[in-house]
């Protein structure tokens, strides 16, 4: 909830805990900081107004540093691994919660799952998915679906308006040493390895959930959910991405929802978040496939 500095005892407070019925009115986002850290630029490019007024953009802290522009990427940035295939690292803030993912596989399809918020709006019909498609794997076969969340149970668990959650199979997931979690159909609770290194609530107000977190720093880690106990969703916060935070290489975003947006406590923060989403998507996609047509160009036309 709150974040204490001991040298001067300013306190800086969570925007998604305050006891009302919306922060509209309340809260003004006026900027991102620290967006050195992210590498990649991270979510922040993914917001780039909020009603109407442009964020600014830190390098590091507010006020006290050089502001960047949208689409900023640290430049110098050499990835710690070219083996794409190197299983990648998720870990906490203290490193009690270590763990590996695996590039999908054949066995990340035997997952089985309605579809997500974040792809079908819950209430939909659709949302069944009665042909089980695997939604969580990108149409390269290489990547999981990413994406971002505004529900209430995410807000109030980790404090924050937005939380972003990576979409991988159980099956994909494993201990340092490579070794299975051992969930069952009751959660992964049950797996003494999991309980070592993490806590688990219960949602008062989502029956059949459980949200895992670490033991130690408090970092959220886990949801997951009875109706596909093999399917996690991952805090992408803690994955250790070789290239920045939004680990493209490994995630693919979806722009076109943001999951629960309804439930949005700061309703123009998850519009400029929606609105910028998309746009930071469908110009991504843009130029993939000026990338592609260059490519087939050049296969024709050899120069
Ligand atoms: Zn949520
Ligand atoms: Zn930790």
């Amino acid at each position: 909830m709150f974040l204490e500095y001991a040298k001067d005892g300013q306190l800086w407070t969570s925007t998604g805990t305050l006891d009302a019925e919306t922060s509209d009115g309340i809260i003004k986002f006026t900027g991102h900081m620290w967006i050195e850290d992210t590498t990649d630029g991270g979510a922040s490019d993914f917001i780039p107004s909020v009603d109407g007024s442009a964020l600014k953009r830190w390098l590091v802290a507010p006020e006290q540093s050089p502001e960047i522009t949208l689409g900023w990427k640290d430049s110098s940035h050499q990835p710690r691994t070219s083996d794409e295939d190197a299983p990648l690292k998720v870990h906490c803030h203290c490193n009690t919660v270590q763990l590996l993912i695996t590039r999908p596989n054949e066995r990340s399809l035997d997952a089985s799952s309605p579809f997500p918020d974040l792809t079908h709006p819950s209430k939909s019909a659709h949302s069944p998915n009665p042909n089980n498609e695997a939604w969580w794997i990108s149409k390269d076969k290489k990547r999981y679906l990413a994406g971002t969340c505004a529900c209430e149970s995410c807000r109030l668990h980790t404090g924050f308006d937005i939380m972003s959650w990576s979409f991988v199979p159980m099956s994909n997931v494993t201990f340092t040493d490579g070794a299975a979690i051992k969930g069952t159909n009751d959660g992964l609770d049950s797996d003494p390895r999991i309980n070592q290194m993490m806590g688990m609530v219960k949602s008062p107000t989502e029956e059949g959930t459980k949200r895992h977190f670490c033991r130690k720093c408090g970092a959220t880690v886990f949801w997951w959910g009875s109706a596909r106990p093999t399917l996690l969703d991952v805090a992408v916060g803690l994955i250790d991405a070789p290239t920045g935070v939004r680990c493209e290489e490994w995630l693919e975003w979806h722009g076109d929802r943001v999951s629960f947006a309804e439930e949005a406590f700061n309703k123009a923060l998850i519009k400029g978040l929606a609105e910028g989403l998309r746009e930071w998507k469908h110009g991504k996609v843009a130029e993939e496939r000026k990338g592609t047509a260059a490519e087939a160009d050049s296969q024709v036309h050899p120069s």
